[in-house]
């Protein structure tokens, strides 16, 4: 969510090797407080180091998920969206025109969560929760030339 996750002493705590390359991504990501997908991380992490290829960027998101640094999302648009596997638990509110993504946490949801997980005889470890909506109250179009 919006604290700083640093991916690059975790994949130190997991002993995953990290040259420059992965470095920098780590870094993009790490600062990211957003959803990017791999697009999004290979034009950032371009920025910082050119050399930086988009095959790099798959080989190194895949190997942070699979080492549980990341957490991969679908956001129904087709495209993986990564971000730091966070400490803290959340669930995600998708707006399906804008692509927009608000994270929220629900103490009511989460204790009925449980309590369906435990009526099926089972103790609920984790749970994944994406709601897709379109604004009640869109905004204003003030953009030139528009009327009304
Ligand atoms: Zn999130």
């Amino acid at each position: 969510m919006q604290q700083t996750i640093d991916i690059e002493a975790l994949c130190a705590e997991r002993g995953l090797r990290i040259t420059d390359q992965r470095r920098v991504i780590a870094r993009v990501l790490s600062e990211s407080q957003d959803h990017p997908d791999v697009d999004k991380l290979h034009a950032r992490a371009a920025v910082i180091d050119p050399r930086i290829s988009i095959a790099t960027v798959y080989r190194t998101v895949r190997l942070f998920e699979e080492a549980g640094i990341l957490d991969r999302h679908d956001f129904g648009d087709g495209r993986a969206r990564y971000e730091a596997a966070p400490e803290a638990h959340h669930d995600h509110m998708i707006d399906v025109e804008t692509g927009r993504v608000i994270e929220f946490v629900d103490p009511e949801l989460e204790a009925l969560q449980r309590q369906i997980a435990e009526r099926l005889g089972y103790r609920l470890v984790d749970h994944r929760l994406e709601l897709f909506g379109v604004a009640l109250v869109r905004p204003p179009h003030n953009g030139p030339g528009e009327a009304g």
